[in-house]
């Protein structure tokens, strides 16, 4: 490969955050291609036996397989990485793939993990029903009270896992106080950035140690393919992570890499536009669930218990909100009655999308654990998207309308 710029860390590291999404990590093969080249390879060759072995040993730098290495993978990797203000970062088939792959690189039998009760349905699942398989003892959480977490620590407290916003309440974590707990006892906070995306919110600018992803969100943003991230120091990567992934396999795929570099270079645009629509739309609409007795959940609005810290923590609060409109029948209703707005469970997505948490990301969950996170039953969730906000706004009014919300 030719030597290009996108990989220098003694150049990059000076890019401010706009160049790095778009340069960051391009890496050019000898035909100068300008779009980030795609090696659909598993495998690879070399000129002569001691070649191969100094590289299985080490001692030389080059790729030897897919899922140690992969060129098109490698340049997402230090993308990301750049964006993140990360030592390094490993990508990964999906955001549950990078999720429990965070968490089973470092847990044992004996250790335990304090996690937040509101969360994405998969990741609560490894929360509840995974980690103690294994022996992994787990707390769960109200993560928005910042005296809880230190109150759950035991003397095997190892990690803190959280999102933030949550999915789907946006429920929003005190990222410099749940670290700062974290630092002062040596455990190792984990935190799903998928609601925010380095655009918009960088944990480790508070202290996280670990940062994790659905690159299926709002970094591919044009809902085409699933992959995933985990973001941490170069030391934690190189000595925890990645004996795990090598041996485990969750790699992202070459193409999928390819789809999210494609991605990252409007990933900025995206997410501020999209945050600027959320925040109209949620806007129109409180005053109109307030009329009906209905929750508006929105960390762009100064009605979230949490806006000003939301504010202090992210450049923008993101696509997504949630608002309760009593009923199961009544926000089927709603649903039904879309006509620009799709009906989907994806988020981050350049359409406007809206689903119910209960009856789809959230169904798997015991009733306990869904009422208790907030997961009602009339809840909706929204993800705004790049259209025209007004066609939205129009969209979103008729619905309720023909809901009687
Ligand atoms: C979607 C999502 C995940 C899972 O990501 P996949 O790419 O679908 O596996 C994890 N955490 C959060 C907060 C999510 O929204």
């Amino acid at each position: 490969m030719k030597k290009t710029t996108g990989t220098d860390r003694s150049i990059t590291r000076n890019w401010r955050p706009a160049t790095r999404a778009v340069r960051g990590g391009t890496w050019r093969s000898e035909h100068g291609e300008t779009s980030e080249a795609l090696f659909l390879t598993s495998g690879y060759t070399y000129d002569d036996a001691q070649t191969v072995a100094d590289r299985f040993a080490g001692d030389a730098p080059g790729m030897t397989y897919s899922r140690l290495q992969n060129p098109t993978v490698a340049m997402l990797e230090e993308r990301i990485a750049l964006m993140e203000g990360a030592g390094a970062c490993r990508a990964q088939a999906s955001g549950m793939a990078a999720m429990t792959a965070a968490l089973l690189c470092q847990l044992s039998a004996g250790d335990h993990c304090v996690a937040a009760r509101a969360a994405f349905g998969s990741c609560r699942w490894l929360v509840d029903h995974l980690l103690p398989r294994f022996g992994i003892e787990t707390t769960v959480i109200d993560s928005a009270d910042n005296d809880a977490w230190e109150a759950a620590i035991r003397p095997n407290t190892k990690v803190f896992f959280f999102e933030t916003p949550a999915n789907p309440t946006l429920d929003v974590v005190d990222l410099a106080h749940v670290c700062g707990v974290a630092k002062a006892h040596g455990i190792t906070t984990v935190v799903d950035n998928a609601f925010a995306s380095p655009a918009l919110q960088r944990p480790m600018e508070f202290g996280a140690d670990v940062v994790a992803y659905s690159a299926t969100k709002l970094m591919d943003g044009q809902g085409r393919v699933l992959a995933g991230a985990v973001c941490g120091s170069e030391e934690w990567i190189e000595d925890v992570l990645l004996p795990f992934q090598r041996n485990t396999g969750p790699n992202c795929a070459p193409f999928n890499a390819w789809v999210v570099l494609k991605g990252l270079e409007t990933l900025d645009l995206r997410a501020h536009r999209q945050s600027e629509n959320a925040v109209k739309l949620g806007k129109f609409l409180e005053p109109r669930l307030d009329k009906a007795g209905g929750r508006m959940l929105h960390p762009g609005l100064p009605s979230h218990p949490r806006h000003d810290l939301a504010m202090v923590q992210m450049d923008a609060t993101g696509p997504i909100f949630a608002f309760d409109v009593g009923t199961r029948a009544r926000a089927f209703a709603v649903l039904d009655a879309l006509k620009l707005v799709d009906i989907s469970n994806n988020i981050g997505d350049a359409r406007s999308l809206m689903c119910h948490p209960a009856s789809t990301t959230h169904a798997g969950l015991d009733e306990d654990a869904r009422t208790s996170m907030g997961v009602t039953e009339g809840l909706l969730r929204i993800n705004v998207g790049l259209e025209d906000i007004a066609d939205v706004t129009e969209d979103m009014d008729a619905a309720l309308a023909a809901a009687g919300v």
